[in-house]
């Protein structure tokens, strides 16, 4: 999720704001924060070299936006344990023995034995998991290389954050919108609870909408804290969303709040929405969702009427068994309701035309018909698959220039329990390296069991990473990565708009730490194909990218705060939309093509299994931790030293257990442990579990993985038929049959953090 900006990026230029005075012999840089995902703008302090402190922007725009996390970087990155120099597995897979080598004696032995599988097995043999959220300076430059050579199967945590709702947005209106925070009148949060330390400049621009007025629309389970400062709260069952929207459909078209014009001039298939939306009256919407009927019509009528309203992104609807459903009815809630492309409503940006896209530089077109019909995934669940996009080309060239949109990266991937099958050997054809960037894959993805087994059956595994995570512990060779303060960065809203903010290099990167930038040319070269990466440094290739600026990269970063075509309207009254049609398909044509329902339907869960009576939620992020990072770091372990569940105390009574006891949840796929808290704002029957757990201080190695064993949320995360998205083929997380129960075996008290040596942040 990139950080909001203001509708017309020009106020960020004009923005007055004088730079802090600074102590002698300190020096600042203008810096984006890559510590999570929403890319802060910040400022570096250096003193002798190296970076001692991140501050809030010194541009009064940005002024409030900087977290915990940020902060704390230059400390988490000059951690002792950080990788320095390049390592080569010299044990068993997963004995956690490692010796340091070159990265020239690493390339070449990567370079032939990686041309070894794809001479043996094809070039699809060869899958890549990474997210350019971490990367930063990926830029599709992976995409590239792998086109080049032949394999499709790319797979990123995109697939379930982000990645996939921009591929899914396509199917109705060809892009993926962006809320206008600054002059919206009614925000709707569907389980997202941004706050002061997680999603951070979401947290603010929602605050400040509502001291201006706005609404805020809050459906979530939990009383979370963005539920107590709405004006009205839906506490749905956790896995509803898609019923919910239908009974706001419901309301919408019988009350005919809808924009007439806009659904008679700009939209087909509404009157089969209509017919659909029938299925859902009130009663069966508050049966299946648990929520109020009256308030659910209340909450339609705000929404329709109070607009021009946004719903932002939300993760939690990327992670459903309905989610491709519940995305297209966001789509279609925005669309009758005459929201999309208009000031205050959500805006189809496009491509800023003067900076080479990361869709350009990926060379989808080297990849051939053949390979990408390949791609894991794609004949079952192909939504965001090659196959799935493939409609989307000449409607895209038509509106937006050019054929592939890879929106948020997300938008042409193989699908994750598709391609770990294949790892494993149980796909339709043998997946034999590995190479994962900035990524913990083992733990980020659905089914940690599989994902282990796939990644023990590989004959290669390359890692680009800055820590031992357990998933670079399974790896031969692991490649030491810098950080966001080690290189300059062109952040171009991962595809998604057309702002374009510049970060520079605060200091050198430690011992032989590459970017993601200079990896690739380094697989380039080993696969003697240097040519397909042919600039010499980064900023050489940053200056390929703004050539048409008619500044140099050098020019752009000392001189320009945020880089912006003006914003336009409507603009669909010129070229229609980025759809078959041309037009918002409220009733998809290419779904229909793709063999699926066109019209978005909720599945009402599998039979209740007695011996799992408990429902689990997972992928919350704690506001210390990004994804499974960030657990070396004193500071932030201070605030959350172990993994803790949520029961309220009713859940945890009937199920035997108590506020701090050390609990088992388990389900048919596997067991985590953790820490009991109780709080009163969580729903009866529902459990919280915390999101990519271990613990870096626990043993390296195969047995404990530095304790993923014991605490990773992917143990629980099923992908079996009746959990996965039918269009996407992404895990049901939300909402997933579970029990807790006490936790026995004596080694309880060895699992427990030692937590004396660290000092709270602040
Ligand atoms: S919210 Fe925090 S961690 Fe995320 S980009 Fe902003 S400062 Fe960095």
């Amino acid at each position: 999720m990139p950080a909001p900006v203001p509708f017309d990026p020009q106020e960020i230029v004009d923005a007055k704001y004088e730079e802090r005075p600074t102590r002698e012999g300190v020096t600042t840089k203008r810096l984006i924060c890559a510590a999570c995902d929403i890319a802060c703008s910040v400022v570096g302090e250096v003193q002798k070299g190296r970076v001692t402190k991140i501050r809030s922007s010194d541009n009064p725009i940005f002024k409030d936006n900087i977290c915990m996390k940020g902060i704390v970087a230059p400390k988490g990155l000059a951690h002792p344990n950080r990788i320095l120099h390049p390592l080569k597995r010299v044990g068993e897979r997963g004995s956690g023995k490692f010796e340091q080598v070159t990265w020239e004696e690493a390339m070449s032995d990567i370079g032939s034995r990686l041309k070894k599988i794809v001479a043996e097995h094809g070039p699809e043999a060869w899958a890549v998991s990474t997210s350019q959220w971490n990367t930063s300076t990926d830029h599709g430059l992976g995409r590239r290389v792998m086109n080049h050579v032949g394999s499709p199967n790319w797979i990123s945590g995109v697939a379930l954050c982000a990645g996939n709702t921009a591929a899914v947005n396509r199917f109705t209106y060809g892009w993926f919108p962006f809320g206008d925070f600054s002059s919206t009148n009614c925000i709707v949060l569907m389980g997202h609870n941004p706050r002061r330390h997680s999603w951070t400049p979401l947290y603010n621009s929602i605050r400040s909408a509502q001291a201006r007025g706005a609404k805020l629309i809050v459906m979530d389970p939990r009383r979370s804290s963005s539920a107590e400062r709405a004006d009205i709260w839906l506490p749905l069952k956790a896995g509803s969303d898609a019923a919910m929207m239908f009974g706001w459909l419901k309301v919408i078209i019988d009350e005919e709040l809808y924009d007439k014009e806009f659904v008679a001039n700009w939209t087909i298939g509404f009157e089969e929405l209509r017919e659909r939306v029938n299925e859902y009256p009130l009663d069966r919407v508050a049966e299946l969702t648990g929520c109020d009927p009256e308030m659910i019509a209340e909450a339609a009528r705000v929404y329709a009427t109070s607009g021009p309203s946004i719903i932002p992104w939300t993760p939690i609807t990327d992670m459903q068994r309905n989610s491709t459903s519940g995305i297209r009815l966001q789509t279609i809630l925005r669309s009758i309701c005459g929201y999309v492309d208009v000031p205050g409503g959500e805006l189809l940006q496009g491509f800023n035309p003067d900076i080479v896209n990361e869709s350009t530089i990926e060379m989808h077109h080297a990849l051939s018909d053949e390979q990408k019909m390949k791609q894991l995934g794609s004949k079952d669940h192909p939504a965001f698959t090659y196959r799935g996009q493939l409609a989307f080309r000449e409607p895209t060239k038509r509106v937006y220039g050019q054929e592939y949109a890879n929106l948020v990266t997300g938008c042409h991937m193989a699908t994750p329990s598709e391609t770990f099958k294949a790892m494993a050997g149980e796909g339709e054809y043998p997946v034999k390296a590995f190479f994962f960037l900035g990524n913990n894959p083992l733990m980020s993805y659905a089914n940690m069991p599989l994902i282990h087994k796939a990644m023990m059956n590989q004959d290669l595994i390359v890692s680009h990473e800055q820590f031992m995570t357990p998933s670079a512990q399974l790896a031969d060779y692991i490649l030491p990565a810098d950080s966001w303060l080690e290189r300059p960065w062109i952040h171009d809203m991962f595809g998604w708009m057309s702002t374009i903010r510049f970060s520079e290099k605060a200091m050198d990167p430690p011992g032989e730490c590459k970017s993601t930038f200079e990896f690739w040319k380094q697989v380039a070269g080993a696969l003697d194909m240097p040519e397909v990466v042919p600039w010499d440094t980064i900023e050489d290739f940053y200056d390929y990218r703004v050539e048409a600026t008619g500044k140099s990269f050098a020019d752009l970063i000392s001189d320009t705060e945020v880089y912006f075509k003006k914003p336009a309207f409507k603009t669909y009254e010129k070229t229609g939309f980025a759809t078959p049609s041309g037009k918002v398909e409220l009733k998809s044509s290419l779904l229909e093509e793709l063999g699926f329902d066109p019209l978005p339907y909720f599945r009402e869960d599998p039979p209740h299994d007695k011996d799992y009576p408990l429902k689990m939620f997972t992928g919350v992020r704690e506001d210390p931790f990004f994804q499974t990072g960030h657990r070396h770091i004193p500071e932030m372990r201070a605030r959350c030293p172990e993994p803790q569940i949520y029961l309220n105390e009713k859940t945890a009574k009937a199920a035997g257990v108590a506020e701090g006891d050390w609990v088992t949840v388990e389900n048919q796929l596997g067991s985590v442990k953790a820490l009991l808290a109780i709080k009163d704002a969580m729903p009866d029957d529902l459990v919280r579990v915390p999101h990519g757990w271990w613990k870096p201080e626990m043993a390296q190695g195969n047995g404990s993985l530095s304790g993923a064993w014991d605490y990773s949320d992917a143990q629980l995360c099923r992908d079996d038929p009746d959990y996965l998205d039918l269009e996407q083929g992404i895990p049901h997380l939300k909402g997933i049959p579970c029990r807790v129960v006490p936790f026995t075996s004596d080694a309880s008290a060895d699992t427990e953090t030692k937590v004396e040596h660290m000092e709270p942040a602040e």
